[in-house]
């Protein structure tokens, strides 16, 4: 029988129903929540995702403020931008668009952001927080794989998890809370020998990596929750020679579901959850910074 989809989108529309619900309250009792993207130069991808982000948040009620910088601005421009922005009180999150440019040192830039205001998840303070199980805020992209994994509805607690894929801000979070509900986690990154005798075991199997087709039926324990992190963007031809774009993920999607018990889709799985928890994590802040203590 094939694999049950875990519905991403269905789950983002839940949460933003509750967050918007939140963010109402918040509005009347203190006044407005205001997201700020910081995008520099003119990367369309980002842009992109600034555009849908924009839409999103004003859905549900938060202003948001897109603050646009030229190219060529330095590192030392770029930081005292995101200290303007930390200061203002009228800014309750900040977020850096990616990719910046490369004479930008991205973890400097992310190091930045008040831990208050970092509606992402990405300054070392909070991800290193995660350890103690208490960040300020959590990374939105491993908020949004638990979320995923919680509605397929399987015990956790004594699974074995494996998660391929290791970043500072997707794999390593997500091995964390996998770890502290009690799985049994097995982290896997490009030099993991022999990836398939790994993730074969996996109860639950998560993939973060950037690599269309990297895990294919062969790679999966029949009955297995799979979780696709990666968003690629490939050329298909179809049998008449057209070529078109698609986005994918890491996971060959029709061969695993023939074996997975549960699977998330790309388009439509961990990308809008994502996002759903980026306006979680805005009026988490707002409540936060009510009570701040640092
Ligand atoms: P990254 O490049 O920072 O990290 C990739 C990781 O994959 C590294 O740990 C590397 O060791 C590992 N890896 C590379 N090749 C491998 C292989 N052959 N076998 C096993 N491991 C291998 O990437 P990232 O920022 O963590 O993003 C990973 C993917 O997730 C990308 O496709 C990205 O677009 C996607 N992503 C999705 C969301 C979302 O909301 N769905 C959010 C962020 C990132």
């Amino acid at each position: 029988m094939p694999a049950t989809i875990v519905d991403g989108n269905a789950a983002a529309a839940d949460i933003r129903n509750e967050v918007s619900a939140q963010i109402a309250r918040f509005t009347i009792e203190h006044g407005p929540i205001r997201l700020c993207a910081v995008l520099v130069g003119n990367d369309p991808a980002a842009r992109l995702y600034a555009d849908s982000q924009r839409h999103r948040c004003l859905q549900a009620g938060v202003q948001h403020q897109l603050v646009e910088l030229p190219p060529d601005i330095s590192e030392a421009a770029l930081l005292a931008e995101i200290d303007r922005l930390n200061h203002d009180p009228e800014v309750t999150g900040v977020m850096i668009q990616l990719p910046l440019p490369p004479h930008v040192d991205e973890a400097v830039v992310q190091y930045r952001i008040d831990p208050y205001k970092d509606v992402e998840g990405v300054n070392p303070a909070n991800i290193g927080m995660l350890f103690y199980g208490v960040p300020i805020i959590a990374p939105c992209t491993a908020l949004a794989a638990n979320e995923l994994i919680r509605r397929s509805g399987i015990e956790v607690r004594g699974a074995h998890a494996v998660v391929v894929g290791q970043s500072r801000i997707v794999g390593r979070p997500i091995a964390m809370f996998l770890t502290m509900q009690m799985a049994t986690v097995t982290a896997c990154h490009i030099a993991t020998r022999d990836l398939a005798a790994h993730t074969r075991t996996a109860d639950i199997l998560v993939v973060a990596v950037g690599k269309p087709g990297l895990i294919g039926a062969g790679h999966v324990k029949p009955g297995a929750v799979v979780i696709d992190v990666g968003i690629n963007r490939v050329t298909v031809r179809s049998p008449d020679g057209a070529e078109t774009r698609r986005t994918v993920g890491d996971v060959d999607f029709d061969a695993v579901r023939e074996v997975a018990g549960a699977i998330t889709p790309v388009p439509g799985g961990v990308g809008p959850v994502t996002v759903a928890m980026l306006l979680r994590n805005t009026v988490e802040a707002a409540r936060k910074q009510l009570h701040r203590r640092v």
